[in-house]
């Protein structure tokens, strides 16, 4: 009985797959105080903890876990938020599968520690409690940083620059901050109300956010650098240009990008409907295309939505999805109808200019390709058509050119995205940084944190060193 607890972690209890369709509300409970302590007590506090070398932004893992075990949460909170402005966004969405519970001991007889979930119960434990706190405020530098845009790239950045004394403003397109956690991942994952919190700890850091405000339209990064006074910049506007299949019938009523159908659900609160009437179409047959989580995301959201039917249809078999695990399985479970080895070729209109249905070829796979995964070939004679009223591409996203068109003296490259140097974050551009998506394009929210951290790292070191070598 002991070995088998020491194998298997502590599962989250959840909301089963029946209730959860009817609702926005999150998936899993969280742990209870109980279930925290008999899970962080797994954990053998390693003298060469192997799960720290998976953790991009370097939070110290055994000695949170071991707080936890002594029942000092709140104490566990504070030693994650060390090293991580949004330990409740990460508990919940990071893929900690491939990074630090991939590295864990345990893992190599049973299942690592659940080191998410830890981070995720400390996060919430510390806000349930109440006022959360700030570390003392650090001598001002008088030095002023702009970072252009406010997801988790630029929010993590934020964090470490104003820890280190210097002026910092935070430049968000939209009207909310949070960038992709606020306007991409749907309420059931991550709720709004959690990046909110984590976005008061930074403003409350004294960090300056400023909404409505695109960069390269309000002022380009010249006018920051030169007219507003501004020492430096952070560009962190990740890769939110969608991609379209390029097939015939794309610009029909009914054809959204899985960007937009997710813009529209997350932050015109499409789902609290009927409290708020958001203009996106609730459609009854739904056919979303792709295979990753922004795939399965909105899926789920259109399921919500009051779909009576949901297709998900990708070009090749599930092993090759670059989805989670954990989502694919959660939308299996939902009723989501895979229609696997299925390729759309067109979307037919209905006379009126509005989607009725989506003509697919089925697919085999062939010899692997440059991603080293089988290319999917259409057989042929196999075409066929699914009534559907709401078709949703979700096959990928790129740089907005918009910003990067103001800058032409930014090397790009051959995508599109901007050139920076891994480790540092700088670019071609005396005094610019850059980090998450639009250095790497389409990657994960720690990621974009440890570039985040990385570029404020470089940043302190040009503000105290390099400008000032420069100016001489
Ligand atoms: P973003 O989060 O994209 O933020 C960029 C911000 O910059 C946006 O708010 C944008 O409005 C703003 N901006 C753009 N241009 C300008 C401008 N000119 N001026 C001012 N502001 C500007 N990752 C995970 O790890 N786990 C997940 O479960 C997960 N799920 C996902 C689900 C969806 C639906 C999507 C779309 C992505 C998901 N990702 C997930 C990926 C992850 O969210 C991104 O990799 C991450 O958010 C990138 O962070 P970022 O800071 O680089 O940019
Ligand atoms: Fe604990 Fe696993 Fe890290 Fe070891 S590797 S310290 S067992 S979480």
């Amino acid at each position: 009985m002991e070995d088998k607890k020491k194998k298997n972690r502590i599962k989250m209890r959840e909301q089963t797959p029946q209730a959860r369709i009817q609702n926005f509300m999150e998936v899993p409970y969280g742990y209870t105080p109980n279930e925290a302590v008999e899970e962080a007590s797994r954990c053998l506090s390693c003298l060469r903890p192997a799960c720290r070398n998976g953790c991009p932004v370097e939070v110290d893992i055994p000695s949170f876990i071991k707080l936890i075990k002594e029942g000092k949460f709140i104490e566990a909170a504070w030693k994650v938020k060390e090293k991580n402005a949004l330990p409740a966004v990460c508990g919940r969405v990071c893929p900690q599968e491939i990074q630090c519970e991939s590295l864990c001991i345990l893992g190599k007889k049973g299942e690592p520690v659940a080191i998410g979930n830890l981070e995720r119960f400390v996060a919430d434990y510390e806000a349930s409690e109440g006022e959360i706190q700030t570390p003392e405020k650090p001598k001002v530098t008088g030095r002023k940083v702009a970072i252009i845009g406010s997801g988790p790239g630029g929010l993590t950045c934020a964090a470490d620059l104003i820890k280190s004394g210097h002026q910092v403003t935070l430049f968000e397109a939209l009207h909310k901050p949070g960038g992709v956690l606020v306007y991409g991942i749907p309420e059931f994952r991550l709720p709004k109300t959690i990046v909110e919190r984590e976005v008061e700890y930074i403003k409350k850091l004294g960090v300056e956010v400023v909404v409505n405000a695109v960069i390269g339209k309000l002022y380009t990064i010249d006018e920051l650098l030169n007219g507003h006074g501004y020492d430096a910049c952070f560009i962190a506007t990740g890769a939110g240009l969608p991609m379209f299949l390029g097939i015939p019938g794309e610009n029909l009523n009914g054809v959204y990008s899985a960007n937009e159908f997710l813009t529209r659900a997350n932050l015109m609160k499409a789902y609290l409907f009927p409290e708020y009437d958001t203009p996106v179409k609730r459609g009854k047959k739904v056919a979303v295309f792709g295979g990753g989580n922004v795939t399965i995301d909105t899926a789920r959201v259109a399921l919500r939505l009051g779909a009576e039917k949901v297709y998900l249809i990708y070009r090749r078999s599930e092993e090759e999805m670059p989805a989670r695990k954990a989502e694919i399985h959660h939308a299996h479970e939902e009723g989501i109808e895979f229609m696997l080895l299925t390729n759309p070729t067109g979307f037919i209109d209905d006379g009126k200019g509005n989607i009725c249905a989506v003509e697919c070829s089925k697919m085999e796979l062939g010899e692997p390709d440059e991603s080293g995964r089988r290319r999917p070939v259409p057989i042929k004679g196999s075409k066929f058509q699914v009534e559907i009223d709401v078709g949703i591409p979700a096959i990928g996203t790129r740089s907005n050119p918009l910003l990067l068109h103001t800058v032409p003296d930014l090397k790009l490259n051959k995508k599109g995205y901007i050139s920076a140097e891994a480790d540092t974050g700088m670019t071609s551009k005396q005094g610019v940084f850059a980090g998450g998506d639009i250095v790497t394009g389409s990657a994960t929210v720690i990621l974009a944190m440890g570039a985040g951290k990385k570029a404020a790292k470089s940043i302190n070191e040009y503000l105290k060193w390099k400008y000032w070598d420069f100016k001489r």
